[in-house]
């Protein structure tokens, strides 16, 4: 049997598809899945029972920032076909997917960050499906790379290997970058030029730090939006801070 499955919720920008194309393939089944400005759309065929599985787990076993709303499926007839498959994402009509709120670093994540013997060891910008920015990086659904903030950087084939391979936890992660490939971090001053003594190579973190405890205001822009800096113990940064948010006395979200 074939069936069409819509699902309706928090399903792009969490790992969703990924999550469809695994289960799929592991009980057999022939189809596909994809992204519209619904949601996720997917066709399964094989024996009536991997079906029956696959739409009791479907719910069950749904990525972790998952937010399911509405499964609803129809009868389709049978292709024959025994192959799964991503389908391009479609667009048209009226928009209501729902996209995934930025979500903290993840363990697996940190783990690569601290380690020396990975790639993207130290890189401020790590992400993977489980993890990362989504909403404030999205311009327009259905949540795909193109039609986020990342769409200008190109994938590395290192990184592009990974967003291809259905057994890596960066399948199909749309802002997956790295140090080759990704944003790199500068240190610029207020009118946006390179800043002066920040030579070749110079590490901006160590800079950046140098700065804060001179007592300088920094806005930190990560992949989707600013984040402003002080030294809250120094008076005159937390007053400058105050000045330029005009906010003399409220306080800050730390
Ligand atoms: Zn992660
Ligand atoms: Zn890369």
């Amino acid at each position: 049997m074939r069936t069409a499955v819509r699902v309706q919720g928090v399903v792009q920008g969490v790992g969703f598809r990924p999550f469809v194309y695994s289960l799929a393939t592991s009980l057999g089944l022939g189809g596909l899945v994809g992204n519209d400005i619904d949601g996720v759309f997917a066709e399964v065929e094989g024996p009536p029972e991997a079906v029956s599985s696959f739409l009791l787990r479907l719910e069950k076993e749904a990525p972790p920032l998952a937010r399911i709303e509405r499964v609803t499926t129809a009868a389709l007839g049978p292709t024959g076909s025994a192959a799964f498959a991503m389908a391009p994402s479609a667009a048209g009509g009226e928009r209501r997917a729902l996209v995934s709120a930025d979500s903290a670093t993840c363990a697996d994540c940190l783990r690569e960050l601290a380690d020396p013997d990975d790639r993207r060891f130290g890189y401020p910008f790590i992400n993977c499906t489980n993890c990362g920015p989504r909403f404030t990086i999205v311009r327009d659904v259905p949540y795909d790379r193109p039609l986020t903030t990342m769409s200008s950087f190109r994938m590395c084939h290192q990184c592009a290997a990974e967003y291809a391979s259905p057994a890596d936890r960066r399948f199909h992660a749309q802002p997956v970058c790295c140090p080759a490939c990704g944003p790199r971090l500068r240190l610029l001053d207020a009118t946006g030029a390179p800043l002066a003594g920040q030579q070749a190579g110079a590490d901006p973190i160590a800079a950046a730090a140098t700065l804060l405890r001179a007592g300088q205001v920094l806005a930190v822009k990560g992949i989707g939006g600013y984040h402003l800096a002080a030294d809250a113990a120094n008076e005159d940064a937390a007053a400058a801070l105050r000045q330029r948010k005009h906010r003399e006395d409220k306080p800050f979200a730390v």
